[in-house]
């Protein structure tokens, strides 16, 4: 398990890609801790998250940004 650092995105990169709400309950069965690249808040725990969708945004639910995962993560 390790760490991934979301990269900011500005509302005009958005694009229309679909953008999920992340919460305290964002909790999965195994995977990385995830923080926002904008706050740094830790917004999703044991995500698999580099074997999810690709372009899905993440928008953080202490600081409201909008967050996509890192290209080289
Ligand atoms: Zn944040």
């Amino acid at each position: 398990m390790g760490s991934v650092v979301l990269k900011n995105v500005p509302e005009d990169k958005i694009l229309g890609r679909e953008i999920m709400d992340t919460g305290v309950s964002m909790i999965g069965l195994g995977g990385d801790n995830v923080f926002c690249g904008t706050c740094g808040r830790e917004i999703m725990h044991d995500m698999p998250i580099k074997t999810m969708k690709v372009n899905l945004l993440y928008r953080c639910d202490a600081c409201g940004g909008i967050n996509e995962v890192p290209q080289d993560s």
